[in-house]
């Protein structure tokens, strides 16, 4: 499905900070998308260091050189946030065996519920396979430095949100 925007995708996810596997991805999927909706879910049930709104403005920051991009945030079913949206294409990264195990399973489920909706997967970019926010969140909250996972200027952000934690 085009939206009025063209040919668009979603990409939902955490981006709990958002990396630079995360930001190789959109740059990536731009280059053959008309639009690419970042997708930050609302998920109340899990404990997040940044707010919703906190990482939907990091993303903006992160992304503002790729014309292509909007960033929103989303609650509930991911099918209805590509119907609100008008899209019928979804982004995922596959970094290895796991993940492909864990989002075949779930692009398959989506599927069912709405055969329109592809699934669009692309691979990990090598210098990033082993990268995911979890990783960084678990080296910053021990003092170490993440500045290298992540684009510019979140490190600054990520050490200030475990030092305001511990004030
Ligand atoms: P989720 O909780 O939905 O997995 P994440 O923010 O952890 O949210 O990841 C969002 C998407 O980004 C997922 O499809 C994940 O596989 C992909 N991703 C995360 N890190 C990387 C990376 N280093 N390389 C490629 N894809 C990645």
């Amino acid at each position: 499905m085009a939206n009025k925007k063209g040919r668009a995708i979603l990409f939902p996810g955490s981006f709990d900070p958002p990396t630079l596997g995360h930001l190789d991805l959109i740059r990536r999927a731009a280059g053959f998308f008309d639009k690419v909706y970042v997708g930050v879910l609302i998920n109340p049930y899990k404990k997040s260091l940044f707010s919703v709104e906190e990482r939907v403005i990091l993303l903006n920051r992160i992304a503002k050189d790729i014309p292509q991009v909007e960033v929103v945030s989303f609650g509930g079913l991911l099918i209805d946030a590509c119907r609100s949206l008008g899209v019928s294409h979804i982004l995922r990264g596959l970094r290895d065996a796991g993940d492909f195990e864990a989002e075949v399973k779930v692009a398959q489920g989506l599927k069912v519920l709405d055969p329109a909706l592809e699934t669009v997967f692309l691979g990990t970019d090598a210098r990033y396979a082993f990268l995911s926010s979890s990783m960084v969140r678990e080296v910053a909250s021990g003092g170490g430095d993440v500045t290298a996972f992540l684009p510019d200027g979140l490190a600054a952000e990520v050490a200030a949100k475990y030092a305001s934690r511990e004030q």
